[in-house]
């Protein structure tokens, strides 16, 4: 059995997707798209390192999409076989990818315009860089899943059987658990792929479930250097928050990815509005896709932990709306919200502030210093999100230069991956692991976590290169 780390690999974070070779099959681990500079991400994402018409099947460990996000083009490069996933992750993956073709579209369109105008975008080569997909290829690729239940076995192909455990990172996510056996040794080997790993404690899901007997481990590693604060914090720190920017009749603009990050926010106003720990003050949530996640999350409460349970699924609530919560969808709701006073929160994508409706609720508020932003996730180099993480006082958006007034609040809690130290420990409760493979890393947090491992008395780690190829054998 041969694994080739086809992306995710060797330093890189995203465009998830490992390819099995058992016999004459393979089996391809997530097919996640690339995110960065236009040139280079169109580049990787249509070049494979491997050929998608000889792929038999697919098995996806979560809805994000680094880790699903060029299915389609796999698809339109000839793979028709089965795409396995959770339900969640299928009934996500509906909307996620046609937001993802639907992106695609408006910016071929826009890049289109400014060419007629002959107003060149500024990065000139962008305008000759075909979009990836579109939205029939999208559905095209959609046609192909095959959701199957947690804790199900399932035949892939010949000699291998996998299984979905949740993992705990958002909804639907898994880790990939599969037995392949050789006929002829008449000898199994136990491989798991974690996709991403989510910690205990995060609202909503349910823990990381431990995984059966495992030989080779598949890992991801983005936080094998870090220690997050504790989950604990984050209610009272929101609740903070919210208070002090409600007391004096401001805006809380925040910025968040519409697949979980909105929810758990979302969530946590629920838990706070019910325990009276902020003021009923209207909450909207300016992102369609948001408001079709929380839909998917209204109909998967199996995915639920207990204290979802506990504090509204039993009682017949729904975490996902309340008094004073209010899902704009129109383009025409979400413009009327310029014309309201505060206090009022509002809940926006995209998640980094480089698209999308949050750039005109930032436009028009972040130059009064009675209003807050609310950075709840990560924010890579280059974007508006990461400059106003760093204090910048003067940012540009649309083009034009506007005065940061209003304040500026991080809240690190929010992390669905875990650190070091979440990571090390579930590892320690793993029986029977032989070998561990370090995937979804930076450079640092690969080698950091390397160093870990090996404290911990784990020698046996591969660190694959970008395109490496490591065959395991049957012992
Ligand atoms: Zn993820």
């Amino acid at each position: 059995m041969k694994i080739k780390f086809a992306g995710a690999a060797g330093g890189e974070v995203t465009g998830s997707k490992h390819l099995i070779t058992f016999g004459k099959k393979q089996i391809l681990l997530d097919c996640g798209m690339f995110q960065g500079k236009r040139k280079d991400a169109y580049e990787k994402n249509v070049n494979f390192l491997f050929d998608p018409t000889k792929v038999n099947s697919v098995l996806l460990s979560h809805a994000h999409i680094d880790h699903s996000g060029d299915l389609p083009v796999l698809a339109k490069q000839g793979f028709n076989g089965p795409i396995y996933c959770t339900y969640a992750t299928r009934d996500l993956c509906n909307y996620m990818l046609l937001d993802s073709a639907f992106i695609q579209e408006r910016e071929a369109e826009y890049l289109m315009e400014r060419k007629k105008k002959k107003k060149p975008n500024k990065n000139i080569e962008d305008e000759e860089i075909p979009m990836l997909y579109d939205s029939e290829d999208a559905k095209n690729a959609l046609q192909l899943f095959h959701a199957v239940g947690y804790e199900q076995s399932f035949v892939v192909e010949d000699g291998v059987v996998a299984s979905f455990y949740d993992a705990g990172h958002v909804l639907g996510s898994s880790l990939v658990h599969m037995m392949f056996f050789d006929k002829k040794k008449k000898k199994h080997l136990k491989v798991c792929f974690t996709g991403d790993l989510g910690r205990r404690g995060i609202p909503i899901l349910r823990d990381p479930q431990l995984i059966p007997e495992t030989d080779i481990l598949i890992i991801e590693c983005t936080y094998g250097n870090r220690l997050h604060p504790p989950l604990q914090s984050a209610g009272e720190d929101l609740a903070f928050i919210v208070n002090k920017v409600a007391s004096r009749g401001g805006k809380l603009i925040i910025p968040s990815f519409a697949l979980e990050r909105a929810q758990e926010v979302i969530y946590h106003l629920n838990v706070l509005r019910k325990e009276k720990k902020i003021p009923a003050i209207p909450i909207y949530v300016d992102s369609p896709l948001a408001a079709n996640i929380s839909e998917v999350f209204r109909s998967h409460p199996e995915c639920c932990d207990k204290h979802a349970y506990d504090k509204f699924i039993t009682h017949g609530e729904d975490p996902f709306s309340f008094e004073n919560l209010y899902y704009t969808r129109s383009v025409e709701d979400s413009k009327a919200l310029n014309t309201k006073t505060g206090p009022m929160i509002i809940i926006s994508a995209s998640g980094m502030c480089e698209h999308g409706r949050i750039l005109h609720h930032l436009k028009n508020n972040i130059d009064n210093p009675k209003n807050a932003v609310l950075i709840v996730g990560y924010q890579a180099e280059n974007t508006l999100g990461r400059k106003l993480v760093n204090g910048e006082k003067r940012v540009n958006i649309f083009g034009d230069p506007y005065d940061v007034k209003a304040d500026i609040f991080i809240m690190d809690a929010f992390s669905a991956h875990a650190d070091r130290s979440d990571l090390l420990e579930y590892i320690s409760r793993i029986n029977g692991l032989k070998k561990i493979c370090l995937v979804h890393g930076e450079r640092k947090q690969i080698d950091a976590f390397t160093y870990a491992l090996a404290e911990n008395g784990y020698n046996d780690v591969y660190t694959p290169t970008l395109g490496e190829e490591i065959e395991f054998d049957f012992e």
